[in-house]
């Protein structure tokens, strides 16, 4: 009985702590110093890559409810992160340094984990009682990707993404946008499943946010000023030519976007009975019927200058973002193809995937992803029952969407209120449903937590069928 982990990062540090805690031993397999990546600085593990906050901590915010079930769980990255919180209002931020430093060390002096400095180049043989755990991350090491690639199939593993900012539906003023398909009319483009990075030509309903021309230069003007996040080396490999930042795009001409991702062409203000100067359209995002995406809005900028200089769109002026635009180096399956809930490969049991590789985005979901990969791979080790949290938990339904979210249009996701199961009565108000919400998860959670068995999952072999558009 033992558990070998490869990536020493959030999801596999929370992993080998969760492991270890319940009697298994572990080998924790991480890279740096031997090999470096593009981004990490140290040879700590669970290193933060970038920024030093874990975002919200209130039961009001959804992923403040998933590190509140993730303390119940007995989390090391949310002891770590109390340990030496730094202040951040509303939200829960770290001293960076020391956080790597405690869970580095109390995984050191942790008499069943074993910490070996090494690349792995190819998965390692797995077995029911010796699973494996595979997190290393967004920036997999080039030869390990290869393998992965062979084991899931080259078709469900992506190496870069680029995403467009999300708004809450609710913040979005609709007195200055309209809805409209461009030309008034559907259609695809050759390609089935439609062009690159969301790039849109008409495609189903839009809310469109008309610019006037003094609008659209001040909006030039902002955001080829604003702060493009930190150059690492890995932005400097090429991006491909349909998935340009779009602060990349302005500074080619002042008219590169109007031809692009703001082309005004087929679309008439109904206000003004013209075609604006210029346009911004919000397309209703698969994940839930309450967030909009920005079509081709995929960004670099930083996120505090994205929320600034987003808000002098029309219509987006108190626009609440559910998640910011980003280009980066993004190793990560296809989650609803390839993975269970419990994060074990459906092809292949004995292996788990965990943290930003398995399809799931940011600091608290990989850690989260990597907490429960942790506790089943124990379970399995140990010949008991495999098990997730029901859907009506952050945790739970976060295993619960990247293992079954429409694999056709499948993108990592950060932990939402939208992919919780929704309670049968909401009170009135945002802020006391989101609340209701999270009494009823901890609740849950508190059963799930007590289970005698827990609840045994069948894991079936090959693939899931797709379950069409999320939510189910
Ligand atoms: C540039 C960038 C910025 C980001 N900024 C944020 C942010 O501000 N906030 C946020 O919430 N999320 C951010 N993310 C997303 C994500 O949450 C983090 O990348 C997070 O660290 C993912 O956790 P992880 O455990 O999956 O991977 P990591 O923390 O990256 O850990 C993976 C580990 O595996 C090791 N490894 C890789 N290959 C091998 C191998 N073959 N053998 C052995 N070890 C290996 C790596 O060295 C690394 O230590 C960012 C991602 C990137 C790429």
């Amino acid at each position: 009985m033992a558990i070998r982990i490869v990536g020493g990062g959030l999801a596999g540090s929370e992993a080998a702590w969760q492991a270890a805690s319940r009697g298994v031993p572990v080998t924790l397999y991480e890279m740096r110093p031997v090999r470096p990546t593009a981004v990490h600085k140290t040879d700590r593990l669970a290193e933060l890559v970038c920024s030093n906050s874990f975002r919200g901590d209130k039961l009001d915010n959804a992923v403040g409810l998933l590190k509140e079930e993730m303390r119940v769980l007995d989390s090391l990255v949310m002891r770590a992160a109390e340990a030496i919180r730094v202040p951040a209002g509303a939200a829960l931020a770290v001293d960076r340094e020391r956080f790597a430093e405690i869970i580095t060390q109390t995984l050191a002096a942790h008499p069943l984990i074993t910490i070996v400095r090494e690349e792995v180049t190819a998965i390692p043989a797995s077995s029911e009682r010796e699973p494996v755990i595979v997190a290393t991350g967004p920036l997999t090491s080039d030869a390990l990707s290869g393998d992965l690639a062979s084991v899931v199939g080259q078709a469900h593993l992506y190496f870069y993404d680029a995403i467009s900012p999300i708004v809450l539906a609710e913040t979005i003023d609709r007195s200055k946008v309209f809805r409209q398909s461009r030309w008034d009319r559907s259609f695809r483009g050759p390609d089935p499943v439609g062009p690159a990075c969301g790039i849109d030509d008409g495609e189903g309903d839009y809310l469109n946010c008309p610019l006037t021309r003094d609008e659209y230069e001040a909006f030039y003007r902002a955001l080829t000023t604003a702060e493009s996040a930190t150059v690492h080396d890995f932005d400097k490999e090429k991006f491909f030519e349909g998935c340009l930042p779009i602060e990349v795009m302005a500074h080619r001409g002042p008219d590169t976007l109007r031809f692009g991702p703001m082309k005004p062409v087929g679309l008439v203000d109904p206000r003004t009975g013209r075609e604006p100067y210029a346009a911004v359209q919000l397309r209703q995002d698969n994940l839930a019927g309450d967030h909009f995406s920005l079509v081709g809005f995929q960004t670099q900028i930083t996120w505090g200058d994205q929320a600034r200089v987003l808000r002098m769109i029309p219509g987006l002026e108190a626009a609440e973002f559910v998640r910011f635009g980003m280009v980066h180096r993004n190793t990560y399956v296809n989650g609803p193809t390839v993975l269970a809930e419990t994060w074990q490969v459906r092809a292949r049991p004995s292996l788990f995937f965990a943290g930003q590789m398995s399809g799931v985005e940011g600091y608290v979901e990989s850690a989260a992803s990597g907490l429960l990969a942790g506790i089943n791979a124990a379970a399995l080790a140990k010949g008991e029952a495999v098990s997730s949290p029901p859907r009506t938990t952050a945790i739970g339904a976060l295993a619960y969407y990247v293992s079954h979210a429409n694999p056709a249009h499948y993108e990592p996701s950060n932990i939402t209120f939208g992919i919780i199961q929704a309670l049968d009565k909401a009170p009135r108000g945002k802020k006391l449903r989101n609340l209701a919400l999270s009494e009823r998860a901890l609740a849950d959670l508190a059963t799930w937590k007590a289970r005698p068995e827990g609840r045994a999952l069948q894991i079936s072999a090959g693939p899931l069928a797709a379950v069409g558009d999320w939510p189910p």
